[in-house]
């Protein structure tokens, strides 16, 4: 994509193995000058997560320090956990012109929405509740108890993804990576 356009932050969301990371991983191999925002998270790693990798894995209370502090641009609570971005972290992208995703839940996205308001919003939505879970559970990362809590909160997520900009059906994998990589140089073009 032009590198010379302006920069602009993508937000990406979908309901727990709904395949956001599996589509962002394709689209991050395609286009490696995107970088991808990484959270901070309350929650514990999953094997092979690395911490400043795939998250910055934090205590409840270094979580709520950073909340009182006013250190996150977002921060929501899900299925249990809660989840934040730092707002230093994307000031620092934006500021040294780097194309940003964010790959956040609902709440937290619409947060950044109000707050940045040029921010383009993008759901990930399943072919089918029954495939939604079928990948989720396919996935095993989660216990049966995870797996209720996020699955719980499908209904309200598809609810807030009525706010968003843009909708992409993952059901071809391939097809999905090709919807997102022409909604974000569509949006690119604009600027
Ligand atoms: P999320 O990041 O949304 O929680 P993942 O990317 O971990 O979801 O994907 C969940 C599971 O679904 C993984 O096992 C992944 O390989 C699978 N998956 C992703 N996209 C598809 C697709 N288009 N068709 C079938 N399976 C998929
Ligand atoms: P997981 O535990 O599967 O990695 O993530 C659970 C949910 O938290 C996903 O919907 C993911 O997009 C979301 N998430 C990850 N990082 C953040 C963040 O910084 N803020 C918010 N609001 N959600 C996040």
């Amino acid at each position: 994509m032009n590198k010379n356009l302006s920069k602009k932050l993508f937000v990406i969301s979908g309901s727990s193995g709904v395949g956001k990371g599996t589509v962002l991983k394709g689209f991050l191999k395609k286009h490696p000058e995107f970088m991808l925002s990484i959270s901070c998270t309350t929650r514990k790693p999953r094997v092979g997560e690395v911490d400043g990798v795939n998250y910055f894995f934090m205590t409840k209370d270094e979580f709520q320090t950073c909340i009182d502090n006013n250190k996150f641009l977002e921060w929501a609570e899900f299925a249990g956990n809660f989840y934040g971005t730092k707002k230093k972290y994307i000031q620092k992208c934006l500021e040294e012109g780097k194309d940003i995703i964010l790959e956040i839940e609902t709440k937290g996205a619409l947060q950044v929405k109000k707050q940045m308001p040029e921010s383009v919003l993008i759901f990930i939505a399943p072919p089918s509740i029954e495939a939604l879970e079928s990948r989720l559970r396919g996935r095993h990362t989660e216990d049966e108890e995870t797996i209720q809590r996020r699955l719980h909160e499908v209904k309200e997520e598809l609810r807030l993804a009525q706010q968003y900009d843009y909708k992409v059906i993952n059901d071809n994998l391939e097809d999905a990576i090709t919807q997102l990589e022409k909604i974000i140089s569509g949006e690119q073009e604009k600027c």
